[in-house]
């Protein structure tokens, strides 16, 4: 067969010609990074268009994540999800942090808080969960037990991008949220990541830690890094923005096939919204049970023979690489949860420019097993 491949996700990409007057505009101010026009611009386009206060952009949201917990000075353990892309632990171990991590709900994905305080310790000083997918973790529970035992709160948002609940953006919740505008990502640009954050100090400290810890010509104030978006990703962002009513309606409609086409197939159910009032289709993850008649693994390599390249999203889990793998927190013991939806998910195909019937077409291909 030579049909084209159909990948998990394709980067979003407004129209070419719609950027080059931004291009334009860069070399007119030559002014390339460091805070430019664009950067500003975009900050500010974010705020308003997220409804949050303080945006403090990012080369990528790793850098975000690990500047996020050196802005709080978080120290010691950190309790964490094993369900996730591996970039949430990599930024405690960074920081000579020990993630401990604790099972995810089966119904949300996301940090089970009825299993958190069980491994809370006079070491931990922080949580960082994750809004998996984009499906609101339980952030009120999670709120309490970190006010409870005092604790900071850090959000890995790189799903969650646009999403709201019933009191607005879910990036509110919490100390900060940190997004990822990594190419794969809703909303991209090129590489990217954001720390949202409640207040204006907090963001000037984390502005200086994201220039090497700076505050003027000659003074630096702390062992900074270089975190900052350059003024062609920022330009990019500020046209992508203007494309995101578009871009969630059609993932939206792509989301709603699928619910439709998989309703009532023996053995395959979709994973449900946690309760957000406005999602962003970012993920479509399916689990494969066992009724159904092939295993998870052999329906991916399946769909892989007819050019459509599903992701195990989140497969192995973050515990289960070597430099987890001998932690107490990491048995599986202690993650069944977490280790059984491994087993069983598999992430559909979903993004703006995917088509009808490359839709139908993986529906079918799931039914006909
Ligand atoms: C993509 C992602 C990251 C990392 O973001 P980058 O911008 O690629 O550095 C971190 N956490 C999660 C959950 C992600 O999906």
């Amino acid at each position: 067969m030579s049909e084209k491949p159909i990948y998990v996700t394709q980067p979003f990409l407004p129209p070419l010609e719609e950027f080059i007057p931004y291009l334009e505009k860069i070399w007119d101010n030559k002014i390339l990074t460091n805070g430019g026009p664009m950067h500003q611009q975009l900050e500010q386009a974010l705020c308003d268009y997220l409804g949050v206060e303080h945006v403090a952009l990012f080369n990528n949201g790793t850098i975000a994540l690990l500047t996020a917990l050196q802005a709080l000075r978080v120290t010691g353990e950190v309790i964490t999800t094993p369900y996730s892309f591996v970039a949430t632990a990599h930024s405690l171990l960074w920081n000579g942090i020990k993630p401990i991590f604790v099972d995810i709900d089966p119904n949300t994905l996301n940090l089970d808080p009825k299993k958190v305080e069980a491994a809370i310790t006079p070491q931990t000083t922080a949580i960082m969960p994750v809004h998996c997918y984009g499906n609101p973790c339980d952030v009120e529970a999670i709120q309490r037990i970190a006010d409870n035992y005092n604790l900071r709160i850090i959000y890995d948002a790189a799903h969650a991008f646009g999403v709201k609940d019933a009191g607005g953006s879910v990036l509110r919740h919490g100390d900060l949220s940190v997004l990822s505008f990594h190419a794969t990502k809703v909303f991209n640009t090129f590489e990217g990541g954001a720390i949202i954050c409640p207040d204006a100090k907090t963001k000037k400290r984390i502005e200086q830690l994201k220039n090497f810890g700076f505050v003027d010509e000659v003074t630096v104030v702390a062992p900074g890094i270089n975190g900052k978006m350059s003024e062609v990703n920022a330009a990019f962002g500020l046209l992508q923005l203007q494309h995101m009513e578009q871009a969630f309606a059609r993932r939206e409609s792509i989301a709603s096939a699928y619910r439709q086409g998989l309703e009532g197939v023996p053995g395959v159910s979709v994973v449900a919204d946690a309760g957000q009032t406005v999602s962003n289709y970012s993920y479509f993850p399916i689990l494969i049970e066992p009724d159904y008649p092939l295993g998870r693994d052999e329906l991916y390599e399946k769909m892989k023979c007819s050019n459509v390249f599903a992701r195990r999203y989140f497969y192995p889990l973050i515990s289960e690489f070597p430099m987890y793998r001998g932690m107490k927190s990491a048995q599986r013991e202690n993650l069944p949860v977490a280790s059984k939806i491994s087993e069983k998910v598999l992430c559909l195909p979903i993004y703006p420019a995917l088509e009808d019937d490359a839709v139908q077409k993986i529906i079918s291909i799931i039914k006909a097993a």
